[in-house]
């Protein structure tokens, strides 16, 4: 079928000529014809009528097209077969060995709009616009093809549904099992079940730096895992012979945790509890740790969120350097793609000045490489995790 065509302004054919691939609403000066072809994957031309590319259509949300190709394409088996072919085995690479990672990365992976993660012999997909979620049947015949999984799962429930108008959805694509599924995390055997559990069952993305953390225990070494979810950061310093307490406000994490402890014979004290009680309560009692990891769920998904998301980061980041001895290691995290790095830097450094602590930075870290960021994208650069020491 002949796709419909778009028009964008000046501007945005500039940035699409540079490489940049969204064009909000706003930038759009013609929009599609619903009755002209695919309304949802449309020819994008500039002022004059010159061709752009192809690009993926959004009728509501903050973009309104993502680029596909700077050619004309149809998003159709052949090309999804190709490019989830070409971003798996980047991954068999990349990560030899590892049975869990993020098989397409969207934008990054030239798949805009389309996230897989794939556990052993389960995949997850997730979509993020209507062009996509369209297809979703198709991507998963796809996907079980190229990755060689028994089932595929989708996981479109999330609040960012709300912004695409595009309705919530959790079920089983294609395929057949049942829905949990044993994996490793940086070497830790983990259990999830991809319908009922956060994410699209676990945070992937934090792999290479459950690895990172684990790699500066030296044995016997007391660890605060605060925000532990399953235990990915948890059971990877408890194997490397860290005294771990845990710290997760839902029931359901801590139960799984447990039985991850139990899988991985480690001994792991997870308590049910808001973490920044705990943080609190911790420090009244005098108690001192060696390596406090602070992971907090996004605490700025809209803009206006963002002055109190930087007021908790901070006070979390305080109460954690307060629990460290001198020489004391902070591994910090933040998935709020909102909260820039220089941000996350400043509410640190106002944190350290708090404490009245010279703290050193060590290393800069993001997500795992299996999660690639587009340069010129910064959007695409979410996850910050910073490795930091309180000097001695
Ligand atoms: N560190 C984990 C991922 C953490 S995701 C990993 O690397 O795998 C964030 C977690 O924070 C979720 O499990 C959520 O249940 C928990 N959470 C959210 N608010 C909380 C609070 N106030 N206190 C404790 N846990 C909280």
């Amino acid at each position: 079928m002949a796709s419909s065509t778009a028009a964008v302004s000046p501007r945005a054919a500039e940035r699409i000529r540079a490489g940049h691939p969204w064009v909000p609403p706003q930038e759009v000066t013609r929009r599609p014809d619903p009755g002209e072809g695919t309304a949802d994957v449309v020819t994008v031309v500039d002022r004059r009528g010159v061709e752009l590319g192809t690009a993926l259509f959004s009728a509501q949300g903050p973009i309104a097209l993502r680029m596909l190709a700077r050619s004309r394409v149809q998003l159709d088996a052949r090309l999804l077969e190709e490019r989830i072919a070409r971003a798996t085995e980047r991954r068999r690479q990349l990560l030899p060995g590892c049975d869990a990672w993020r098989a397409v990365h969207a934008e990054a992976d030239l798949l805009p709009g389309l996230f897989i993660d794939r556990y052993a012999d389960v995949a997850v997909v997730q979509t993020a616009c209507a062009a996509m979620d369209a297809r979703k049947d198709l991507i998963a015949e796809v996907a079980m093809r190229v990755l060689g999984v028994r089932l595929v799962a989708c996981r479109d429930d999330g609040s960012a549904r709300d912004f695409e108008a595009l309705p919530r959805d959790r079920r089983v694509l294609a395929g057949s099992g049942p829905t949990t599924v044993a994996f490793h995390d940086a070497g830790s055997a983990l259990e999830v079940d991809v319908l009922v559990d956060g994410k699209t069952g676990a945070f992937l993305d934090q792999q290479e730096n459950h690895q990172r953390a684990a790699s500066l225990v030296t044995p016997g070494l007391e660890a605060l895992d605060a925000f532990s979810y399953h235990g990915g950061f948890a059971l990877a310093l408890a194997r490397a012979g860290a005294r771990v307490t845990a710290v997760d406000e839902s029931a359901a994490a801590i139960e799984r945790l447990r039985q991850n402890a139990a899988r991985n014979q480690v001994a792991i004290e997870a308590t049910c509890d808001n973490a920044f009680d705990v943080l609190r309560r911790l420090e009244s009692q005098g108690r001192r740790f060696d390596l406090v990891v602070v992971d907090p769920p996004a605490l700025a998904k809209r803009r206006s969120a963002l002055p109190a998301a930087e007021r908790a980061y901070k006070e979390l980041n305080l109460r954690a350097l307060r629990l460290l001895g001198d020489g004391g290691l902070l591994v910090t995290c933040s998935c709020s793609g909102r909260l820039s790095a220089d941000r996350f830097g400043a509410l640190l450094e106002g944190a350290a000045g708090d404490a009245g602590r010279p703290v050193q930075l060590l290393e800069r870290r993001g997500a795992g490489r299996d999660h690639p960021t587009l340069l010129g994208v910064p959007e695409t650069e979410y996850l910050k995790c910073w490795i930091l020491r309180v000097a001695r």
